[in-house]
């Protein structure tokens, strides 16, 4: 066990002075256990260790290095020469067969069949160390692993006595990274689609339809169209950016609902009017809500907005209040509704149910995801029911 606590700070200590000093103190303290355990035939590392020896705070430090080695996030593998495993912590024997107490003695091949495992510890076995070995768990749950094996008890780089292998959990870092290649393309593609349409038009023009003033006009409000949508696109990238970011800080404070609703339908009264919408504040005079005043109004603006793009000729959208342990504030349309499939991915980054619809009336695809961090923002969440034909309800739970 001594020699495994040592090994991994061999691993993770940034000074190299340091760090030769420990492998040293290392190579020792390996080569004496492994001759030892092979001796015994029947190699172990958990609590026989016959180390009793007391740390300065006079605890035993077989009792400090099993909590160490308990404790850590990281899996440890140690193998014999045999490729046989001769100890290993709760974080390792978890990653491979949970439901074996301990790992000993076993064959690395009787854990797993996974090739890059085996050749890292193969080379470690021939005393050549590895890193950046890159492992995936496929079981209930995917996990995905940065492994370093290191070769113990090997002189000048020739076979080793022993390998020690570190799994790093690098599930996390691996999705966000993922999140943001999608991100990325995401925001790309979103951006050359009304940038394509632009640079068309305008060679067109320089082509000789300046001199035709009916096509001019034409074109100059496609380009002034899809300009003023990668305009929204940015603006809307920025902010979800800055929000999910933890930039954006809330100043929650009592608002009064009914006048912060009315202010938002005045605003879009005019665009509700040219798509023959109207909408309804059915909010009463005396509600109050805990929320920042500007996030909530950017949230119904959003929402109200939603309402009125995906309404039918002659629709409504009505917004209300219900009181409850927690604030519930309602968005009502009676548009076309939603499919149920696309409900549950509804609120995710660029997702729409029609996209060629969405950008076709101006929609950025993320005001749903916007709506959705400034809700669990205030610490409480939006949901939605729909159904076909007969329009949706967005509701905004908000704390007391
Ligand atoms: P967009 O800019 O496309 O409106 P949103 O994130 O606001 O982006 O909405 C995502 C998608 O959810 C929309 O493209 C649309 O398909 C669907 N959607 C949102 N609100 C409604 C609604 N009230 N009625 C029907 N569909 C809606």
């Amino acid at each position: 066990m001594t020699c495994i606590v040592l090994a991994v700070l061999v691993l993770i200590m940034p000074s190299f002075t340091a760090r030769v000093i420990l492998a040293g103190l290392l190579l020792a303290i390996a080569t004496w256990s492994i001759l030892a355990s092979a001796g015994s035939k029947t190699a172990t590392a958990s609590s026989d260790d016959s180390d009793q020896s007391h740390a300065p705070e006079n605890l035993p430090v077989n009792s400090l290095l099993e909590a160490t080695l308990s404790g850590m996030r990281e899996g440890l593998l140690v193998v014999n020469k045999d490729m046989r495993v001769v100890a290993s912590n709760p974080a390792a024997r978890k990653l491979f067969n949970p439901s074996v107490p301990a790992l000993k003695t076993q064959r690395l091949t009787e854990l797993t069949r996974n090739p890059a495992i085996y050749s890292a510890f193969l080379d470690g076995l021939k005393g050549i160390e590895r890193s950046g070995v890159k492992v995936e768990t496929h079981g209930p749950e995917r996990q995905i692993f940065d492994l370093r094996v290191v070769p113990i008890g090997s002189v000048n780089g020739n076979g080793a006595e022993g390998a020690l292998g570190v799994f790093f959990d690098i599930t996390r870092t691996e999705r966000l990274e993922h999140v943001r290649q999608e991100f990325l393309s995401n925001v790309s593609h979103e951006l050359r689609t009304p940038l394509t349409a632009i640079i068309a038009f305008v060679e067109t023009l320089e082509n000789g339809a300046l001199e035709d003033q009916e096509s001019c006009q034409r074109f100059l409000s496609i380009i002034r169209k899809n300009a003023s949508r990668m305009h929204s696109l940015i603006d809307d990238i920025l902010e979800l950016t800055a929000i999910e970011g933890g930039n954006v800080q809330l100043r929650a404070e009592p608002v009064d609902l009914h006048a912060l609703v009315q202010d938002v339908c005045s605003s879009l009264a005019a665009k509700a009017s040219a798509q023959n919408v109207t909408l309804k504040n059915n909010v009463a005079g005396s509600v109050m809500v805990h929320a920042d005043a500007r996030r909530l109004e950017q949230m119904l603006t959003n929402l109200i907005d939603n309402g009125i793009k995906f309404s039918r000729d002659n629709g409504m959208v009505v917004v209300s209040h219900e009181d409850g342990t927690r604030d519930k504030i309602q968005v009502q349309d009676n548009g076309d509704g939603i499919p149920s499939q696309h409900l549950e991915r509804l609120f995710e980054r660029f997702y729409r149910v029609d996209r060629a619809r969405s950008r076709d009336i101006g929609g950025t695809g993320l005001g749903l995801a916007i709506v959705k961090h400034l809700a669990l923002l205030h610490g409480g969440e939006v949901t939605v029911t729909s159904e076909l034909g007969k329009g949706s309800t967005f509701t905004i739970h908000l704390p007391k």
